[in-house]
């Protein structure tokens, strides 16, 4: 498989504390590469790094043998690299469709076409039904899949999804999960962080974990899941379910 993205040496400072140390790994067209870490490992600074909403200190990020380092995210997601956000923000007072319509006219200007791209993308996460309703009356698992319909909508080859299984109930999980795969499947190369580790076990293909802003691993699922430091600093201070 060719390397689609590739960061190389990325550090960020935060007045006295240092999100990001040194990072490097590359990801793979068509692989889904999981991020892992505690709680303020750096996870959601390295993704702020790579799609322009933070500059980083030192550090490159090629994508597809291009320097996009330092670009700004609007750039960067022109050049195909979507993100969906932890802290998800909708437009409350905006439907469905129209909050989705934002990421489509990322790539067109045409009202028309940005509507067909944002119906395309609610139908791929399967919520047509939902899609006049309000984004505030919307519960958390649609307000997820809302965010990745906003991203699909604008193209990406490569996509960063922060926590897309965070703060949703057990049973919304699964259908989340698929989704990944159905991305993967529609040729989009997934980049995902997630906090819970037997979902990030299940989806990746390789796995990179950062501790207090430094990679501590970076390998498939299996040695991961073995390597000291990480269970260390990871698997013995979260559950692990
Ligand atoms: P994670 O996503 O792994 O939980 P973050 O990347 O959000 O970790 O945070 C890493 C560290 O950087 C934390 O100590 C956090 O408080 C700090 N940090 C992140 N963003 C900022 C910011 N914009 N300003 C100041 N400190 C920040
Ligand atoms: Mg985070």
């Amino acid at each position: 498989m060719s390397e689609l993205l590739r960061v190389e040496g990325l550090s960020k400072r935060f007045g006295g504390v240092t999100a990001n140390e040194d990072i490097s790994f590359d990801v793979r067209k068509g692989e889904i590469l999981g991020v892992i870490g505690p709680n303020g490992a750096g996870k959601s600074t390295l993704f702020d790094l790579i799609t322009g909403f933070q500059q980083a200190d030192s550090g490159t990020v090629i994508l597809d043998g291009r320097d996009i380092t330092g670009l700004r995210p609007d750039r960067i997601a022109r050049m195909g690299v979507g993100r969906t956000f932890q802290k998800l923000k909708p437009f409350p007072d905006l439907t469905l469709l129209e909050n989705v319509m934002v990421g489509a006219l990322s790539r067109t200007a045409n009202m028309h076409e940005a509507r067909d791209l944002a119906l395309e993308a609610i139908s791929f996460v399967d919520l047509l039904d939902k899609r006049y309703a309000f984004a505030r009356e919307l519960s958390t698992g649609q307000r997820k899949r809302l965010e990745m319909a906003r991203a699909v909508a604008s193209g990406p080859r490569l996509l960063l999804m922060d926590e897309v299984t965070g703060g949703v109930d057990q049973k919304t999980i699964p259908g989340l999960i698929d989704l990944v795969f159905a991305l993967r499947e529609s040729g989009i190369t997934v980049l995902t962080i997630e906090h819970n580790m037997q979902v990030m076990m299940q989806v990746s293909d390789r796995i990179l974990a950062l501790q207090s802003g430094k990679r501590i691993a970076f390998a498939k699922p299996d040695e991961v899941r073995k390597d000291p430091l990480v269970v260390d600093a990871y698997l013995g201070t979260v559950d692990a379910a």
